[in-house]
């Protein structure tokens, strides 16, 4: 590089400058001897003040280096020192994970924690594992229990003995005519259920105990990635299990799984499309189709629901997912889905099926490896009980997803009326949320939203500003304009969300 003299004799004279900023900069020690940075270390411990007090003095040092900082500013951030440590105390000791508020209309939202979980779920978990439990302690017998029963026992409420009234309300018109086909009942005896850490988990339990060494055949429609590197030819892998696929990616028939099938084949998987639609050219064995080629073939059929819903979707106006019962009634000897998605309770593998290959699953050793702790055997039992009560309202997201856009749209025009900000414009729209977590991937719920624009910042800066304010706002950012939609905002927040924006605009 060439330089002229003039430039060597600036570049001295500069360096000559640092150094006397540099000067100014007090020693740790120094800083320390302050006392208010010194009452520090009562609350956060007098190693961590010192760390702190290096970080802030490095940052400064930095910032001089790299000329950002001429004398004044110096002197400026030195007179605020103590609280540039206490900032950064409160940075490196406070707490990363944080509740925030979703502003985006996505039900299930995987960044932000899926399901929030109801009151009594939070309580439960408090009474159960701040002190002592019966996790796995039978009170009756004085003997070692299984942590299993205190849900197997609900989910048996909710899936077998539902499926068995149903049974019974259709025995007399179907009895005659199974009989006289010589076809018996497709449905499980008795349907059990195990908890693992998460659906991932309860799909590699399920596979490896039923197919380890042998072959699983799928539909090449349905060899599916989720988010966070879920994929089901990799599961299968890890499984032990080979995966034979069949059909093609748009078409798949029923004839195809029969072909497949040999001696080596221990399990039909049928896995749904969470994340996407194939449309067009397209065909799937049905449900039903496959349950009678399981049953004829004596080959169990195990469907991956992902999402397994425990009420109707129906009710809210999504059809075409299928719920836990849909499936089981169908005849499906295993269904896998999360505990954390549309069942609203906390993140947990979930495996329904007849008794015996739920037995089985019981007693390989992955279980042991993959099972889920007390903090949430307490919540999902929380969650249950208020199905077997039918008390939809009492878990967080099946109340939003009940939410009508007109309750919403209400909610909107009183938010928008507390909004004292003159550069901010407002407008209530129409718009949709969505379930997420994988469920029914092309149903919308009709919803009303807040629209946003802000004179002098761009969408994108006004979600950033949301983002940053505390508790932190997450939105949705559509055609240049900011959309709230308070369908899972919890009505509590409203008055937040007004100051928040009002703040930001400020
Ligand atoms: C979400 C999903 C999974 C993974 O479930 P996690 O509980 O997140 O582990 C697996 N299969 C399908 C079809 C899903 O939708």
């Amino acid at each position: 590089m060439r330089s002229s003299f003039s430039s060597w004799d600036n570049l001295r004279v500069e360096t000559a400058a640092l150094s006397e900023l540099f000067r100014k900069l007090p020693s740790v020690d120094d800083v320390m001897r302050e006392p208010v940075v010194s009452s520090l270390a009562v609350s956060y411990g007098h190693d961590s003040v010192v760390d702190a007090a290096r970080v802030v003095l490095a940052r400064l040092r930095q910032k001089i280096a790299s000329g950002l900082l001429r004398e004044d500013a110096v002197e400026l951030a030195l007179s605020g020192l103590a609280d540039a440590v206490e900032d950064q105390l409160r940075h490196v000791l406070g707490y990363s994970l944080r509740p925030v508020i979703n502003a985006t209309g996505v039900i299930l939202h995987t960044n932000l924690g899926r399901a929030p979980l109801g009151d009594a779920a939070m309580e439960h978990i408090r009474e159960t594992a701040s002190s002592y439990s019966n996790l796995e302690f039978d009170l009756a017998a004085g003997v070692r229990g299984k942590r299993d029963v205190h849900v197997d026992r609900l989910f048996r409420r909710l899936l077998t003995e539902e499926l068995k009234s149903e049974e019974l309300k259709s025995e007399e018109v179907t009895s005659e005519k199974m009989k006289s086909a010589g076809v018996r009942s497709q449905k499980p005896a008795s349907v059990s259920t195990i908890v693992v850490n998460n659906n991932a988990a309860a799909v590699l339990l399920a596979l490896n105990t039923v197919a380890e060494g042998g072959e699983v055949i799928v539909s090449r429609g349905e060899l599916v990635e989720i988010g966070g590197s879920f994929r089901i030819p990799d599961v299968m892998a890890k499984s032990g299990a080979i995966l034979r696929e069949v059909g093609t990616t748009n078409r798949t028939r029923t004839a195809d799984y029969e072909h497949a099938i040999t001696e080596r084949t221990r399990l039909l998987l049928r896995v749904h499309r969470s994340n996407f639609e194939i449309t067009g050219f397209t065909e799937r064995a049905s449900t039903a189709e496959l349950v009678t080629l399981a049953r004829k073939r004596a080959v169990p059929l195990m469907e991956d629901l992902g999402s397994g819903a425990l009420f109707d979707l129906r009710s809210i106006g999504i059809n075409g997912e299928p719920g836990v019962l849909d499936s089981l009634r169908s005849g499906v000897d295993i269904a896998t889905y999360s505990g954390d998605k549309l069942l609203g309770g906390p993140q947990a593998g979930l495996i329904s099926g007849g008794s015996e290959l739920i037995a089985r699953m019981r007693s390989n050793s992955l279980f042991r490896a993959l099972r889920a702790d007390k903090l949430i055997y307490a919540a999902l039992e929380a969650t249950l009980l208020a199905y077997v009560r039918r008390d939809y309202d009492a878990i967080p997201t099946l109340r939003m997803m009940r939410l009508t856009k007109d309750a919403i749209g209400e909610r909107a025009e009183t938010l928008a009326a507390r909004i004292a900000a003159p550069k901010l414009k407002v407008e209530i729209v129409d718009g949709e949320s969505i379930l997420g977590g994988g469920a029914a991937p092309s149903s919308v719920l009709p919803t009303r939203v807040l629209a946003l624009t802000c004179e002098g910042l761009s969408a994108d800066e006004l979600a950033a500003c949301l983002r940053g304010s505390d508790p932190a706002i997450i939105a949705r950012v559509e055609e240049g304009r900011v959309l709230l939609d308070l369908r899972t905002v919890f009505p509590e927040q409203d008055a937040a969300v007004a100051a928040a924006l009002g703040r930001t605009v400020a």
